[in-house]
């Protein structure tokens, strides 16, 4: 029997959608129908965002403590949610049932702790030479997420915008609206006051106009593609809204001559091949120096064979389906793409993985001798697809990684610490780990290039729901 959800959250209510419209989600693992969700029109969009308004005054004014101990609140009931939130991960998104507690679940709840604590830093009064500066929340937020991440990127807007004083309207993704739906459980549970927190579902293609246009909305925080962040920003532009776009990647993952080949390279497999390829910060170009590139390609090979895709409900799978059919059709169609272009298929490729039959699964596929100018080098496959390309020089690998229309992440493995950091410093993107680093919730996270603007995470996600006032005496 396929669970049926009925209703929105708005106000601080549940709502039946003024459209009534119901979309099937399809489990990616198996084609059939997950669970159905109700579709919300333009007026249920009128409606979260006049409510988000109404209740900013209040909520803006609530003490750092008050927002605090909310924020704390959201944080417990989230532990007590956790397999819950992992269980829809895995319905909806393919996540390996191994793999989203970890990956997608864990270290959420402190996220919301960690801005439960920076709410404090919104009562800072700067005091300089003849005037003070002090923060204030921007207003009503309209929060858009991606399938992808959908707890950790909900987390990532939601807990700075709460903290810092403003209202929200979330808006997920199609494919993947049941953390957002657990979310709503949660602050209705713990009483966030009516109109704080809005939930409305549906197409952003659809509502994004309005959800992203409207008079009464003072900034759009957005993740997902280029293309869709472009019409955001063009809705948004007419009312000067601030809008962070946290968009697209082709992260670079250079490794030096003298590094620790065996170790930097499983490293780049395994960074490419989690959430089965699919984020947006994934290492996707694997540059090597030409005189070691054949062993590179041989610990790669071996490591993606490894990784093979399998069906997210067993025990020790950590490779699942893609989010949807359609998007296996997009890596497929880059996979030939690749084949077409010249480069060297290593391992994985088009066909399904063996013993599957049915559902959205793509081998983990190795690409060698590829050039950076190649399509599967430039575009974001968004994908278990890897690319390797052989450099000549540090100062070309540098240049082959900055080459890119992106500049979300990257990545330096080196001989040591301090030669890894004097590359880390001449690539142009948003976050380098070097030495195999790897996620920390605390620090900033965003795009140089077209891969977006704005920060999430630590302090600085905090300044993006902030305006300044100068007070002067
Ligand atoms: P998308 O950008 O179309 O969708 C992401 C979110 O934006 C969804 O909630 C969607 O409903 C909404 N949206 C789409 N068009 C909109 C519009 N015109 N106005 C307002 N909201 C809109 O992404 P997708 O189709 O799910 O994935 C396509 C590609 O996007 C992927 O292949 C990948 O390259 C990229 N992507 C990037 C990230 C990331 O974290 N940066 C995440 C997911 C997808």
């Amino acid at each position: 029997m396929v669970k049926k959800y009925e209703n929105l959250y708005i106000n601080g209510q549940w709502v039946k959608s003024g459209s009534g419209d119901i979309h099937d989600i399809i489990n990616p693992a198996t084609g059939d129908v997950a669970v159905q969700i109700p579709m919300s029109g333009e007026d249920d969009v009128i409606r979260a965002i006049s409510a988000a308004r109404a209740a900013f005054t209040a909520w803006s004014q609530t003490t750092a403590q008050e927002r605090s101990d909310y924020l704390n609140a959201i944080a417990d009931e989230m532990d007590k949610r956790a397999d819950d939130f992992s269980r829809a991960l895995t319905l909806t998104l393919g996540c390996p049932k191994s793999v989203a507690p970890w990956l997608q679940v864990a270290g959420n709840s402190n996220g919301f702790r960690n801005y439960a604590k920076r709410a404090f830093h919104m009562e800072r009064v700067d005091k300089r030479d003849g005037f003070k500066v002090v923060k204030e929340p921007i207003g009503v937020c309209t929060l858009i997420n991606p399938w992808n991440y959908p707890l950790g990127q909900l987390t990532g807007k939601l807990a700075p915008a709460l903290a810092a004083g403003c209202t929200v309207v979330c808006k997920p993704a199609e494919q993947t609206p049941l953390q957002d739906i657990i979310m709503a459980e949660i602050v209705d549970k713990i009483g966030l006051p009516a109109g704080v927190f809005n939930l409305i579902l549906g197409e952003g293609a659809v509502l994004g106009p309005t959800l992203c246009g409207h008079e009464y909305v003072d900034m759009v925080s957005f993740t997902g593609s280029t293309r869709a962040g472009v019409y955001i920003s063009q809705y948004a532009a007419p009312t000067i809204k601030r809008v962070t776009l946290e968009l697209g990647g082709k992260s670079p993952y250079i490794i030096t001559e003298d590094a620790d080949l065996e170790s930097a390279v499983r490293d780049c497999v395994a960074k490419v091949m989690m959430n089965t390829g699919q984020s947006c910060n994934a290492p996707t170009r694997l540059l090597i120096a030409r005189s070691r590139y054949e062993e590179a390609v041989a610990i790669a090979k071996e490591a993606a064979e490894k990784a093979s895709a399998a069906d997210p409900n067993k025990d020790c799978t950590h490779v699942g389906p893609m989010s949807t059919e359609r998007q296996r059709q997009t890596v497929l169609g880059y996979i030939e793409t690749g084949i077409g272009e010249g480069a060297r298929l290593v391992t994985g490729g088009a066909e399904m993985p063996e013993g599957l039959e049915r559902g959205a699964y793509v081998r983990p596929t190795i690409f060698a001798d590829v050039s950076n100018d190649m399509t599967i080098a430039q575009e974001e496959i968004f994908g278990p697809v890897l690319c390797m390309i052989a450099y000549d020089g540090i100062d070309q690998a540098v240049a082959m990684a900055n080459d890119s229309q992106y500049g979300l992440s990257s990545h330096v493995f080196a001989k040591d610490e301090e030669a890894a950091l004097a590359i880390a410093t001449r690539i142009r993107a948003g976050q380098c780990f070097i030495q195999g680093g790897s996620f920390n919730g605390e620090a900033p996270f965003g795009g140089y290039k077209q891969s977006g603007n704005g920060r999430e995470w630590g302090e600085e996600g905090l300044h993006e729901y902030c305006e300044i006032k100068a007070i002067i005496s």
